[in-house]
């Protein structure tokens, strides 16, 4: 099956902090599925490296106190309109993060404190009825 993934998980530099975070589980699965690898912070037009950014009463915010929340609503927007023209019933998200964060996210304080919620783009696409999961639960694609 086709399945979104973040594309940090698949080795690519794109974090705020221009590193990645290879996942060799979710690498794995290219030998089983067809990965389609998305960042929503830069097709939202951000740029690497940008300043780390958290959700806070609905609106993300970066650690400067910028208000980059339409930034992210046009990656979320961006990374759904890929699912949907490839056929993606699935994804696999970065755990904790304001855009790919799914079921839990840092709560605005950067201060490593975690709540429930979830990031922009996993949001938009369990609204639009796109199985979401976190790298941890890779492994239901074996
Ligand atoms: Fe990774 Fe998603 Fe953040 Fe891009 S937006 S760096 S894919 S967690």
């Amino acid at each position: 099956m086709n399945i979104l993934v973040s594309a940090c998980l698949m080795g690519v530099c794109c974090r705020y902090d221009q590193k990645s975070v290879p996942d060799g589980l979710v690498i794995a699965l290219r030998n089983k599925h067809q990965l389609i690898p998305v960042c929503p912070e830069q097709l939202g037009g951000l740029s690497t490296p940008r300043c780390p950014a958290e959700i806070k009463d609905g609106r993300v915010v970066t650690k400067e106190g910028k208000d980059v929340t339409a930034n992210y609503e046009l990656g979320a927007e961006m990374a759904l309109k890929i699912a949907k023209d490839l056929g993606c019933r699935a994804a696999i998200l970065k755990e904790r993060s304001p855009s790919c964060g799914c079921g839990e996210i840092y709560d605005g304080s950067f201060s490593g404190n975690k709540i429930v919620g979830n990031g922009v783009t996993a949001k938009l696409l369990i609204q639009n009825g796109i199985c979401v999961v976190g790298e941890s639960k890779a492994d239901m694609f074996l």
